[in-house]
């Protein structure tokens, strides 16, 4: 399997692909966001979701999203412009970035972006000074500490002490704030988080109706890991949309404890419980959750040393790899700490085990992606696959040292196209 294409499924030939070839390359199997959006549905359907273009913003991958139906969440101007380029309409965009520039706000403003984040005086009044007719949407703060990314320290009013007086200012600005979100933290460790989370909503509402606002959206974020289902997807067998699915095996390396079916459970259920009554209108903001397991960065060993290593016994042989991406491309989530790569030779062949490292190939001695990975012997010029890149890895990238970008390949199955 690769990328979640069974080999005969797969229209490049790797081999006649890579032949007389080094640079390294993105397989993007549009399969999965499909399969993505699909499961999406099925498990929340009370909740439009504004794919966070800022997780990938390859033109296929918001081509598929935009037909089938998704709104976007853009954070700047260029974000705004790209999606609308794509002939998405202005409603279906929420301005998600609570701390905006006053030019973007004149741009959003310009081209009928209305629904928009804040949660500060300050941006109130920012926004009330340089947009006619802003939709607005209170975010505060929760947090899942265990997320990978947890988000709280940089945005979001503290729902109890300011968020109330927020409301409360907006009010008598004369301002209509039209709903509430939250960001648990990217890659969401703990479901119980969005329960927390839509406590304070609910209460957030009713304060904001005693006031005189209009509260009708609750946007529940993102957060939702990207990466593999784990056993209670097994349990419903019914769905035959969600085969790429199937490509992980149980022993690979995995950055997330919990899965989207775990939290939605969570979520259905806190809507239910505290949002009974018809009327409200949900959103989300998922990002990793559409694109992580979008994509496969194929890279080239392009150098090999054998090391002899002694840590006080006998001297071991171990093998040091330089491959033609790294932490200044397509693994910057690895100098935060935030995605621990596992990669695996793209063809299996017998052979002996050995301690492998695996360094990016710039000249930086931080450009390290793994240690201490059993692997057979690789040779100069074969390739290592590494499986879940779609998010927040190219966007985030540099050519630093001058190592391009990889190339990009795009896939899609008849069956989905
Ligand atoms: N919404 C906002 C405002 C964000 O900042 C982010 C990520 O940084 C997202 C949504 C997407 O988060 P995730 O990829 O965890 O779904």
């Amino acid at each position: 399997m690769i990328c979640g294409l069974k080999k005969e499924e797969c229209p490049v030939s790797f081999n006649n692909f890579v032949q007389g070839n080094d640079e390294s390359f993105m397989i993007v199997n549009l399969d999965t966001v499909y399969d993505r959006f699909k499961l999406w549905m099925r498990e929340l359907p009370m909740i439009e979701p504004f794919y966070a273009m800022k997780t990938n913003s390859d033109e296929a991958i918001l081509r598929v999203l935009a037909t089938l139906g998704a709104g976007f969440d853009c954070a700047s101007k260029e974000e705004i412009d790209t999606i609308i380029g794509m002939g998405v309409s202005a409603e279906r965009i929420i301005y998600a970035n609570p701390c905006k520039s006053s030019s973007f706000i004149v741009h959003a403003e310009s081209r009928g972006v209305n629904l928009m984040t804040f949660d500060s005086v300050e941006e109130l009044e920012k926004i009330a000074a340089l947009h006619k007719c802003p939709e607005l949407i209170l975010r505060y703060a929760v947090s899942d500490p265990t997320a990978n990314n947890p988000m709280s320290g940089k945005f979001g009013a503290d729902p109890v002490q300011e968020a109330p007086v927020l409301l409360q200012f907006a009010a008598d600005m004369g301002l209509n704030v039209v709903g509430v979100s939250f960001h648990v933290g990217s890659g969401c460790n703990d479901p119980t988080a969005y329960f927390v989370a839509l406590q304070h909503a609910r209460n957030l509402f009713d304060i904001g109706h005693q006031l005189g606002h209009k509260m009708e959206i609750v946007d529940v974020g993102g957060g939702f890991p990207g990466g593999k289902l784990f056993a209670s997807f097994e349990k419903v067998p019914t769905i035959t949309w969600v085969a790429g699915e199937t490509m992980w095996d149980d022993n690979e390396a995995v950055n997330n404890i919990v899965d989207m079916l775990q939290i939605a459970a969570v979520v259905r259920s806190a809507i239910r419980e505290l949002f009974p009554a018809p009327g409200v209108r949900f959103i989300a903001e998922p990002g990793r959750f559409f694109a992580a397991r979008s994509c496969a960065l194929v890279a080239n060993v392009i150098a090999r040393k054998t090391v002899l290593a002694s840590s006080g016994g006998a001297p071991s042989t171990r093998m040091h790899y330089y491959i033609n991406d790294g932490v200044y491309g397509s693994f910057n989530l690895v100098l935060f700490h935030e995605k621990y790569p596992f990669g695996r030779p793209l063809f299996d062949k017998e052979g002996e085990q050995y301690n492998s490292t695996i360094w990016g190939g710039t000249c930086d001695s931080r450009d390290k992606l793994e240690t201490n990975q059993m692997m057979r012997k690789l040779d100069v010029g074969e390739w290592l696959i590494y499986e879940e890149m779609g998010a927040y890895t190219t966007v985030a990238s540099t050519t630093f040292n001058g190592f391009p970008r990889p190339v990009k390949v795009h896939v899609i199955s008849e069956r989905v196209w």
